[in-house]
């Protein structure tokens, strides 16, 4: 390790309520010489961020996906080899589907110090603000989290639709959007029942989250009509139930 190099922080913001970033996470963000961000914090924890700190938005190393990625490792490579504290600031939980983990590896490959700061996935946090819980003692105590491959540049899916189809627990879907039709049928295809409980939410956490509930059979429909988009989190499975029950949870927060 290069006694000069400064030390890199895999931080998540969590879901995008403020109040949901950990003290380790805020701690960071206030004292980092440097921060390269995402988009997917929000303007909450976006517009928090300290005027003194040097701020690189990662959305401009846009082009191909796997460019893009490079792109960014170098970027943070190269300010924590100018002896810079550095926070990577994510969405959610960097090792959860943040592309943190190749992060985290072309930092071990250069030799630069590196610590994980994880945070509030929305994976879970998203549906609970929904007021699902994504394991409930009567409903399923199994659950999975998928990607729905929203990147443009992959062909194919890549899952196993035939084991999901099966599986029986609550099934979370990030990145979903875009392929909602595709991979409802999918799972239908495969054996799951059309009136298997589905809710989509976008937004979730922020003032204007939006929640829409359907079946696998009517939720296409129903979110083309209803216009919606990314971020979202699709939950398939008996505990979209209870949002009729727990209802909905809002911040109120200006962001
Ligand atoms: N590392 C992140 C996930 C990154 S993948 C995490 O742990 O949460 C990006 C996907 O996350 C989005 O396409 C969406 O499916 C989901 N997502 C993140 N924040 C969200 C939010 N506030 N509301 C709804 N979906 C969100």
């Amino acid at each position: 390790m290069a006694e000069n190099y400064g030390k890199v922080y895999l931080v998540g913001s969590g879901p995008g309520d403020p109040e949901l970033l950990t003290l380790k996470a805020r701690r960071l963000i206030d004292t980092a010489e440097v921060i390269i961000y995402d988009q997917l914090p929000g303007k909450a924890i976006l517009s928090s961020m300290p005027e003194n700190a040097e701020k690189i938005d990662a959305g401009k190393f846009a082009g191909k996906h796997t460019l893009t990625q490079n792109k960014i490792n170098e970027a943070i490579v190269q300010k924590a080899k100018e002896g810079k504290m550095v926070v990577r600031l994510k969405g959610g939980d960097p090792y959860v589907f943040g592309r943190g983990g190749e992060e985290a590896e072309a930092l071990v490959q250069e030799g630069i110090e590196f610590e994980i700061v994880p945070g509030i996935t929305s994976a879970i946090s998203v549906p609970a603000y929904a007021g699902i819980p994504v394991t409930h003692r009567e409903s399923t105590s199994m659950v999975t989290f998928i990607t729905g491959h929203e990147d443009p540049t992959k062909e194919e899916s890549g899952l196993d639709w035939d084991a999901l189809a099966k599986f029986g627990g609550t099934i979370v879907i990030l990145m979903g959007v875009k392929r909602l039709r595709q991979n409802a049928e999918e799972l239908m295809k495969n054996g799951k029942d059309p009136e298997t409980p589905v809710a989509l939410i976008e937004r979730g956490t922020r003032p204007d989250q939006r929640v829409t509930v359907g079946t696998l059979s009517t939720i296409a429909d129903l979110a083309e009509e209803r216009g919606v988009k990314a971020p979202a989190i699709t939950v398939v499975g008996d505990v979209v139930r209870l949002h009729g029950i727990l209802g909905e949870q809002l911040t109120g927060a200006e962001f």
